[in-house]
């Protein structure tokens, strides 16, 4: 199994920054087709100016670490996703606490806590077309998977698995939040591009399992 230790976050966020900056013209497309065609742009610009605020800051715990992005996620990314990322970094780490070690009921626990946050903040739910559609599923499947008997390894793999296929299923619905749903009927037939990252960030996730 892991170690859920500043390291672990540290990868997870390292991993992040790779697939956002790999993957950033395909995110921009996907937003070209139902919003504005800045999405991977936006995301590239916030995790790769991010590892300056983690290169050289101490950030002692994993909970200083997210917040630290979190914040600068906020205050660096335009858009409806700079401030909805930001939260979802920023409740994780609070919800961390000073824990140098977490727990994975506590991650369980933050996980759900940070999408709560984005629903709130977003007034969205699941079947919007948004973030939400990625972020839901896979805060249930990791509790649902430690309740279950696995391990976080297991339970992580179970949470990117269900993010995946959250975004996936964002193809036939039709947008109710953000730029998209000024399209209406137009917005279906695309897959959601902030679900489409959001089932990214989990997967990075799941992948800093493997040092
Ligand atoms: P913008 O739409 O401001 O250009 P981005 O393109 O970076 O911002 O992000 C768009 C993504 O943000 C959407 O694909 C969607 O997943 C997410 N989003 C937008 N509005 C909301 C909302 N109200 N609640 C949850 N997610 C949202
Ligand atoms: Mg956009
Ligand atoms: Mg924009």
């Amino acid at each position: 199994t892991v170690t859920l230790d500043t390291d672990f976050f540290r990868r997870f966020l390292d991993r992040t920054t790779r697939v956002v900056v790999a993957r950033a013209a395909y995110l921009t497309d996907l937003d070209a087709a139902i919003g504005d065609a800045d999405h991977g742009a936006n995301l590239k610009r916030g995790f790769t100016s991010a590892a300056e605020v983690t290169a050289d800051g101490p950030a002692a715990t994993p909970g200083a670490l997210l917040t630290a992005v979190g914040v600068h996620l906020t205050n660096t990314v335009g858009g409806a996703s700079g401030p909805l990322f930001g939260t979802v970094l920023r409740r994780m780490g609070k919800l961390l606490g000073e824990d140098a070690v977490v727990a994975p009921e506590t991650l369980g626990r933050a996980l759900a806590a940070a999408v709560a946050s984005v629903r709130r903040l977003g007034d969205s739910a699941p079947g919007d077309k948004t973030m939400v559609d990625a972020l839901q599923p896979a805060a249930d499947a990791y509790t649902e998977a430690l309740a279950g008997g696995g391990d976080v390894v297991a339970a992580l793999d179970a949470a990117a698995r269900a993010a995946r296929d959250g975004a996936a299923a964002t193809v036939p619905m039709r947008a109710r939040r953000g730029r998209a749903s000024y399209l209406g009927e137009r917005s279906v037939g695309h897959q959601d591009p902030g679900a489409t990252s959001s089932a990214m960030l989990v997967t990075a996730l799941y992948e800093a399992t493997d040092p």
